[in-house]
């Protein structure tokens, strides 16, 4: 089934999260590989302003229905892009990022203190019933 897409809602219906509505419709598809190419191996997924890339073990997960908290996240970044704007999500992201990284974090730590990263956690685990 790799190379196939879904929409985004159609995935959250699938994996049992039906009242997690995004506030755009964007489809899911498998990461391109030069993506995958410079992407960390514990990487799940990447959410851009119209389109949703997961690797290809997630997107088996979410194929299968077993990606919930998974898709709630990135059903969170899609109301962040459009909520802040392409320019205005890429400099929160970045310069949380960067503050981070210059305050000394190790990479892995800078990413789940970016303030989005956790705004999208609390979301996704809000959505499906257990605390953040
Ligand atoms: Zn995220």
């Amino acid at each position: 089934m790799i190379g196939t897409t879904f929409s985004l809602r159609e995935g959250l219906v699938r994996s049992g999260v039906p009242e997690v509505t995004p506030v755009r419709d964007v489809p899911v598809r498998v990461a391109p590989s030069w993506l995958l190419g410079v992407w960390r191996g514990d990487i799940a997924g990447m959410t851009l302003p119209r389109v949703v890339y997961l690797s290809p073990r997630s997107f088996e997960a979410a194929l299968a229905g077993n990606a919930a908290e998974l898709l709630a996240h990135e059903a969170a970044h899609v109301g962040q892009w459009r909520r802040l704007g392409i320019p205005g999500f890429i400099f929160r992201y970045l310069s949380d990022y960067l503050r981070g990284r210059m305050a000394g974090l190790p990479h892995a730590t800078a990413y789940r203190a970016i303030g989005l990263e956790r705004e999208a956690r609390a979301e996704a685990a809000a959505a499906i019933g257990r605390d953040a």
